[in-house]
């Protein structure tokens, strides 16, 4: 490690000795060791991210991927230790005073059969957690985020003369069924290792050019509820409904009044999404059945509206019920189906900062803001702790700018994180992965200019 180090900067014309500071070192000069440090890396990022995308794993079952994760950085001499939150991997790199930075990234695949005819296709399938067999893909490129997580660390334990603090590596499991980063805080994420300042992450994405920048502030990603409604009537023949209470025209008025939560109670221009993805009543033609089974998805940015959602459906679904003459002790029955991934807020400062530098490393028409989507994303949790730590997650383009260019020219879809096509281009997205992690991490931890303690965490509104 440190004798290609050494020659890279001879190569660069650069005094880097492992160890010992060097605070003087000129941005512009940062930068150049950091881009030739990732060019020389790129190959074996690459062998990995093949290697981890042809082998995917689902959530919970990544047990070959914090393998590889945990010999990488234990190969760069970072403390490693197992199965925190199950299959999840922690990583602690001391390097002198300073604040904390934890670096994050997700190691599970999705239950999808790849269509992408790569050569490095994944063909594999495994039994979930309820033992089903799945067919099994990395759609959601968190191979590309570990590949690029494995780079961060090999950067930035080459680049230790140049920061100063502590980097805790959290790679994380199950974040497709929202469980992994609440599983690694219940192991003790935050006791049992360096309580970071910030946490920082990034998410590889369909809809930017590969090699882009794309972020936002404050709500970035959405809170997303999963509701079950059982809709309860009394059934009986098809041909005699008066003697029934139909659960089946009820379920209908019932989603049909769901539309109007958004529409009508929520102040317009607040975003929002109820959607019911799922309707399962009846046998037969002539059949009247005693329930119907609803799911729904909910997405929300803040707490209060959130919350305001889920009461709106409880009282849409009991009311509606009574107007139909069903006995308060056959009402339709409300849950969650699981636990609210909740919403993560971009601290502006932090992020503010981090794009202020990434227009530097990137130049500026590589790093342009985006819209908060209404996907879920458990980075979230992080944040949610009572500590409050100010969070920042950031988007890196993957997308080849060819399908782009024929999405907009022709409407053909563009293969986008979940599906079956999804395949970013190695190179600019990982070399970006990298670099804009090594960059954010550098800006907070680099010499000279000692940051305080939680010095961002300052200004996030109640309910986020
Ligand atoms: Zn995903
Ligand atoms: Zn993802």
């Amino acid at each position: 490690m440190r004798a290609r180090l050494a020659l890279l900067s001879l190569a660069l014309g650069l005094s880097v000795s492992a160890g010992a500071a060097n605070p003087e070192a000129r941005p512009e000069a940062l930068r150049a060791l950091v881009q030739a440090r990732v060019a020389a890396e790129y190959p074996s990022l690459e062998a990995i991210y093949r290697d981890l995308h042809a082998h995917p794993e689902l959530s919970f079952l990544e047990v070959r991927t914090a393998g590889i994760v945990a010999n990488e950085l234990r190969a760069l001499g970072i403390t490693v230790t197992e199965h925190v939150g199950n299959t999840g991997v922690v990583g602690v790199l001391r390097n002198g005073q300073g604040p904390t930075v934890m670096v994050r990234a997700d190691m599970d695949a999705l239950p999808i059969r790849e269509e992408t005819g790569l050569p490095y296709a994944s063909k594999v399938e495994m039994d979930d957690l309820a033992g089903r067999r799945q067919p099994v893909m990395h759609a959601c490129a968190h191979d590309a985020h570990i590949a690029g997580f494995i780079g961060t660390a090999r950067t930035l334990v080459g680049l230790q003369a140049h920061w100063s603090g502590t980097v805790l590596f959290v790679a994380q499991p199950a974040e497709e069924i929202g469980g992994g980063a609440l599983a690694m805080l219940n192991d003790g994420l935050f006791e049992r290792f360096p309580a970071p300042d910030y946490a920082l992450a990034l998410h590889v994405w369909g809809s930017l050019p590969a090699g882009v920048i794309g972020f936002a502030e404050g709500p970035t990603y959405a809170n997303v509820d999963s509701v079950d409604i059982l809709v309860r009537g009394y059934g009986g023949h098809g041909s005699r409904p008066h003697l029934t209470k139909d659960p089946i025209v009820l379920a209908a008025e019932i989603v049909t009044a769901l539309q109007t939560i958004v529409s009508r109670e929520l102040e317009p221009g607040t975003p929002a999404v109820v959607t019911v993805g799922s309707i399962h009543g009846g046998t037969k033609h002539n059949i009247i059945p005693d329930d119907v089974k609803l799911q729904l998805t909910l997405r929300s940015y803040s707490d209060p509206v959130a919350d305001h959602l889920i009461g709106s459906i409880r009282r849409i679904c009991e009311n509606l019920a009574r107007a139909a003459g069903v006995s308060e002790d056959r009402l339709p029955v409300v849950t969650m189906a699981e636990q609210r991934t909740p919403s993560v807020y971009n601290d502006p400062t932090l992020t503010r900062r981090l794009t202020g530098s990434f227009r530097q490393w990137f130049g500026e028409n590589r790093v342009v803001p985006e819209k908060p989507t209404t996907g879920g994303e458990d980075f979230a949790r992080y944040g949610r702790t009572n500590r409050r730590i100010p969070l920042s997650i950031w988007w890196v383009g993957g997308q080849d700018p060819a399908k782009i260019e024929a999405n907009l020219r022709t409407g053909a879809p563009l293969p986008w994180n979940h599906s079956a096509q999804f395949a970013p281009v190695p190179e600019p997205t990982l070399k970006a992965a990298v670099t804009s992690m090594t960059a954010a991490v550098l800006d907070l931890l680099g010499k000279p200019a000692a940051q305080e303690r939680g010095a961002d965490a300052r200004g996030r509104p109640a309910g986020y």
